[in-house]
């Protein structure tokens, strides 16, 4: 199959396009010198389709487009009867996603395999693709092991980093059961230290992007969100608003329940707001038990329905642990700009911030819009 990605070289036709050579190409021929040149322009394209295909993989600039990327590199060689990619987008939860795929096609495996958590000690030792076989018997726990021999795993490949195991990508074995061959498991091998680098690239950033304790985005990535949307609402003339969010009497849980508890709590709050927003929403820990929302394209009235709905939810909330929690309130801080407000983004947060501690101030478990007249001086007041 001709190679899309780059032009072979051909060392042979160059070397013997010299007039002297070609005179006495049929002695070079006799005595083998030929096709050791070409055996060597085998070898040197084979490592040059190598680079330049994991290159393409590394360069894309998402997880699925790097999977996809992968996929379609190895279906140029042979067809493994499924591919598999399973990771965490979080390096400090155990849930895994799970993208596989057969005949080149996106397919739902029904993988009964929940944790990756059982081969991190081996692969942080053994950072390299191992035969599955080889893992199985080392690890000897039909348990463990079970869910991948179902689905006959040929190959196992790890990707690791300096937090440990992120995911594993497994290969199947080859369609009508022929063994791979050296040559296809030293591609392999090669390919996939490409994609498992180019996924840890990916996982990397969105751990930058977000909180460890509760999975939202962080402070740095809000203030950078809120700052490119203050220049986006003033050159598109549209409105966008900033929700802030405190916890009620938060010191009290934790010196009732333990810091624990608290820490249980901000999670589950934190998955509440998450799921009551939009996906393009940006739901982040502002810090401590506070948050911010911005909401792109959402005017005051469309935020105070979303405020409002986030209030009641974490209001009805249940947290599940050793001993029964109260009901945690949450009070916010609406704030709306569009390019009439000429409000920076340190005076957004602030009037937002305002409007929050009106609610605190009139009673906690309450929204508050922002208005002219609140300020600092009259809570305190
Ligand atoms: P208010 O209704 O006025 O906001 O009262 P509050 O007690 O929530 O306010 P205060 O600022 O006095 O206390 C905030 C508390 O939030 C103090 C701290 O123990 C708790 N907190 C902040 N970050 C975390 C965290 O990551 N985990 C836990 N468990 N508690 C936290
Ligand atoms: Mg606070
Ligand atoms: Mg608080």
């Amino acid at each position: 199959m001709k190679d899309i990605f780059f032009e072979g070289d051909n060392r042979k036709d160059e070397f013997l396009s010299s007039p002297k050579i070609a005179d006495n190409a049929s002695l070079l021929q006799d005595i083998g010198v030929i096709d050791y040149i070409e055996s060597m322009d085998r070898a040197v394209n084979s490592y040059k389709s190598l680079f330049v295909r994991g290159l393409d993989i590394c360069n894309h600039t998402s997880i699925d487009e790097i999977i996809e990327a992968t996929v379609y590199q190895i279906s140029d060689h042979f067809l493994p009867s499924f591919l598999a990619f399973l990771w965490k987008p979080l390096q400090i939860r155990e849930d895994i996603t799970i993208k596989a795929y057969k005949n080149y096609k996106p397919v739902d495996m029904n993988l009964h395999i929940d944790s990756i958590t059982p081969f991190e000690a081996f692969f942080r030792q053994n950072p390299k693709p191992v035969r599955f076989c080889f893992l199985a018997s080392l690890l000897n726990n039909e348990e463990i092991v079970k869910p991948f021999q179902d689905i006959n795993t040929e190959i196992i490949v790890p990707i690791v980093g300096p937090l440990g195991l992120y995911g594993i990508i497994l290969i199947g074995k080859k369609n009508l059961d022929d063994e791979y061959s050296n040559d296809e498991l030293f591609f392999l091998h090669q390919l996939m230290s490409f994609v498992s680098q180019g996924i840890k690239n990916h996982l990397h950033y969105e751990h930058s992007l977000h909180d460890v304790k509760t999975g939202l985005y962080n402070h740095g990535f809000f203030l950078a969100r809120l700052t490119e949307e203050v220049i986006r609402t003033k050159r598109n003339k549209y409105c966008s608003t900033v929700i802030v969010i405190d916890v009620d009497k938060f010191k009290n849980f934790n010196d009732n329940y333990g810091h624990l508890a608290g820490d249980k709590v901000l999670e589950n709050l934190a998955q509440v707001i998450k799921k009551g927003v939009r996906s393009d929403d940006i739901p982040s820990r502002f810090g401590g038990e506070e948050f911010t929302v911005l909401l792109p394209h959402a005017d005051q009235d469309t935020a105070w329905n979303v405020a409002e709905r986030l209030r009641i939810n974490v209001a009805e909330m249940k947290v599940p642990w050793d001993v029964p929690l109260p009901h945690v309130t949450i009070s916010l801080g609406i704030f709306s700009f569009d390019q009439n407000s000429n409000a920076d983004v340190n005076t957004i947060i602030r009037r937002a911030d305002d409007a929050l501690y009106t609610s605190k101030q009139q009673g906690r478990n309450r929204c508050t819009i922002w208005h002219p007249g609140i300020t600092h001086q009259n809570m305190e007041g």
